[in-house]
């Protein structure tokens, strides 16, 4: 079981020094961007004993060297950081709010966003992001990398470099993770693997770009341009937790869930297309008595692919009968920062069953598969123009 913001105990909440400074007097100044280093592998240095933290002031030092940025093909490059320096496994949902609180109060200023971020929660920050800035009209690109920038097989140096120039070139939208050679859409992101160059994937939408030798992004998958003005809602309930269903599991905590009143929400990760043990009647019971109490309980699917429906199985509508709404086709990073957003915009349990099963940033509902994807190609190589 995983609860989403409690039980932190860091002595200090991270902050940023919002002087952003410039890395690359070179670059373009038709185009801005800030680069905010949360903390992740691409700032860390081996300790000691080998293993690996964040260096404050390293990384902003190592950029100011790296002559590529250098270049009017690259926009102006701002730098700040988060003090402290975080592992992204440190990170809760009041960092989340640091970064949309960054970017709110330099909205105006910069043309897009690069946040470096370790890779282990960058999915769940992600999707938290897409919810939290609403009506965005810039890009918002989060990146990292596996692997030190200082070290020879560094794949820090190419995700930061062209994670920028899609920042401050491209015109998207949305909060997105670029890693390895493609853009996804943020709330559409699982970290899969742990140890390959290609971590991410984003399983059940396809990548917004691909970076070759030039950039190739795909219009027709992006969100649309907002049509109100940005602003920012920052996530202050966090009380959802996620419970990963095992054959023969103990339903018994459900109970204190239920009357404690201090959990608003509950993931369910079933099985398959939302199945779940039906003939565990204490379980259908303990769903029950969750809904009746106020909670919101999501069916999300352990499955990577695919769509939760809970009507197809007599064992997954047993639950949907008891008020279990389905999360469709979203990952449990994006059911479980959406829900969280919701609660935080003060909605009742009522209507956020309802908006929970709405695509709000394009985080659920796959287009068809048959969409021709091949015409939207657009290259991104000609010069900075304003
Ligand atoms: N533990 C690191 C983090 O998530 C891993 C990484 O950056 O890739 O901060």
């Amino acid at each position: 079981m995983a609860a989403l913001g409690a039980g932190y105990e860091s002595p200090v909440s991270p902050s940023t020094a919002d002087s952003p400074q410039l890395l690359n007097p070179r670059g373009s100044s038709l185009r801005k961007v800030l680069i905010l280093y949360t903390g992740g592998t691409i700032g860390m240095a081996r300790g000691e004993d080998g293993s690996l933290g964040p260096i404050p002031g390293a990384l902003r030092r190592r950029l100011q060297s790296v002559d590529e940025l250098n270049q009017e093909l690259f926009p102006q490059c701002f730098f700040d950081e988060f003090d402290p320096l975080l592992d992204s496994a440190d990170m809760c949902p009041e960092d989340w709010c640091t970064m949309a609180s960054c970017i709110e109060r330099h909205y105006y200023d910069f043309d897009g966003f690069v946040v470096l971020h370790g890779t282990d929660t960058m999915a769940y920050t992600a999707s938290a992001l897409s919810f939290m800035l609403e009506q965005l009209s810039k890009p918002v690109i989060l990146t990292g990398s596996q692997l030190p920038m200082e070290e020879p097989l560094t794949d820090a140096r190419s995700n930061l470099l062209r994670a920028v120039i899609i920042a401050g070139r491209a015109d998207l939208t949305e909060v997105c993770i670029f890693f390895g050679s493609k853009l996804f859409r943020g709330n559409r992101c699982k970290k899969m693997d742990a140890n390959a160059l290609t971590a991410f994937d984003s399983p059940n939408f396809p990548e917004l770009a691909v970076v070759g030798t030039e950039v190739k992004i795909h219009h027709r998958l992006l969100c649309n341009p907002p049509k109100g003005r940005f602003r920012v809602h920052l996530m202050t309930v966090t009380e959802v937790i996620v419970v990963c269903v095992v054959p023969g599991f103990s339903d018994s905590f459900f109970d204190s869930v239920a009357t404690a009143g201090n959990v608003k929400g509950v993931i369910l990760l079933l099985y398959g297309c939302g199945n779940a043990p039906a003939r565990k009647t204490s379980f259908l019971a303990a769903c029950s008595k969750l809904v009746t109490a106020g909670i919101v309980v999501v069916a999300c699917s352990q499955c990577i692919h695919g769509n939760v429906e809970l009507e197809k199985y007599a064992v997954g509508r047993a639950f949907a009968e008891c008020g279990v709404i389905p999360g469709h086709d979203m990952t449990a990073e994006a059911t479980v920062t959406k829900l969280a957003y919701l609660l935080s915009k003060g909605l009742s349990p009522g209507e956020c069953r309802k908006v929970m099963q709405d695509n709000l940033r394009g985080e659920m509902f796959s287009p068809a598969k048959t969409l021709d994807v091949s015409s939207s190609w657009t290259d991104l190589q000609s010069p900075c123009s304003p």
